[in-house]
């Protein structure tokens, strides 16, 4: 990584892009590859497409999705406190004590994810997170005081959490799910055009947006762009950390290549040349059976029922 794709990056996974709000995302993501492709369009819902040979018949689509799961503000107690709902899978499980990020039309107001304290909680009856009872405090006394601070029912909220490299060799931070899809997508626009490679097709650099909750932004753009192959790409979990069981989520190990998915929804001979290229090239790769659905965009209903082949490359 130099220093451009890591400055872009940070300031890529550092910004909230919550599912449905993912403008300012995909603003940074276009500015940083637009000398590197020829055209691009975003449709109304935001999913945006750097498109390289506009004027080739044959399309090919390399995608990720922009967007990151989020919370919203459902509803203010008269005492000043926020009950939330879920914008995309966010773990009412973690949220206790998380600081977050409310996005108001007037620009963050901070806040935390409260919980009674050890000492008054009875250790034998202990309640465990959920929607009901996990609640935001942004420091107000009052309903009233918490929307004269620009807070409204709707309001979209993601946990404070910026990117880190750890240990020198690993990223962590929020919506790593699937901002580094978008990085990479975009380091392959960089690199076909620093090493003037020639395309015999067009290529269409999808960020979707609105993949967390039902892979609606890929459903969308793979109708306007009716592409002849689709290679998907997603994130997928480590299996090395405690409480994984291998024998059900499989042997994956970061730093040993990305996963490649088998199952009926990959289309078999774009896997086997992927396989192949692999080999060649000596990277290496994991494989993975996935039995129906892939929860990813591969499955968004156009890419499938359309009968666009496509392969699903996820990211550890
Ligand atoms: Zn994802």
């Amino acid at each position: 990584m130099d220093k451009k794709s890591k400055e872009f990056l940070f300031e890529y996974l550092n910004n909230a892009s919550p599912t449905g709000f993912e403008s300012s995302g995909q603003q940074i993501w276009l500015d940083y590859i637009k000398p590197y492709i020829n055209e691009y369009m975003v449709d109304v819902y935001g999913t945006a497409v750097g498109i390289i040979n506009p004027k080739a018949t044959y399309k090919v689509v390399i995608e990720a999705h922009a967007d990151e799961i989020s919370w919203f503000v459902n509803y203010i107690t008269d005492d000043g406190y926020i009950y939330v709902r879920r914008n995309g899978g966010s773990d009412h499980q973690i949220a206790p004590s998380k600081r977050v990020n409310i996005h108001t039309a007037g620009g963050i107001v901070k806040g935390v994810f409260g919980w009674p304290a050890i000492h008054v909680r009875d250790a034998a009856r202990e309640e465990t997170p959920n929607l009901k009872n996990i609640f935001i405090d942004i420091g107000a006394e009052s309903k009233r005081e918490v929307e004269a601070m620009g807070v409204h029912v709707g309001c979209v909220i993601t946990f404070e959490d910026e990117l880190i490299e750890m240990n020198k060799k690993w990223l962590v931070g929020r919506a790593l799910d699937n901002r580094m899809g978008g990085y990479m997508i975009a380091q392959v626009a960089r690199r076909l055009s620093e090493n003037k490679k020639k395309l015999p097709f067009g290529l269409y650099i999808v960020n979707a947006v609105q993949e967390e909750i039902g892979l609606r932004g890929a459903e969308m753009i793979s109708r306007r762009i009716k592409p002849d192959l689709a290679i998907i790409t997603d994130v997928t979990h480590d299996t090395q950390s405690p409480m994984y069981n291998k024998k059900e989520s499989g042997n994956l190990k970061c730093g040993l290549g990305p996963v490649l998915c088998y199952g009926p929804a990959v289309q078999n001979n774009v896997l086997k040349m992927i396989i192949e290229t692999s080999q060649k090239r000596k990277i290496p790769f994991h494989r993975k059976p996935v039995s129906r659905q892939t929860g990813t965009n591969i499955n968004s209903s156009d890419y499938l029922s359309e009968g666009v082949p496509s392969p699903l490359i996820s990211f550890l």
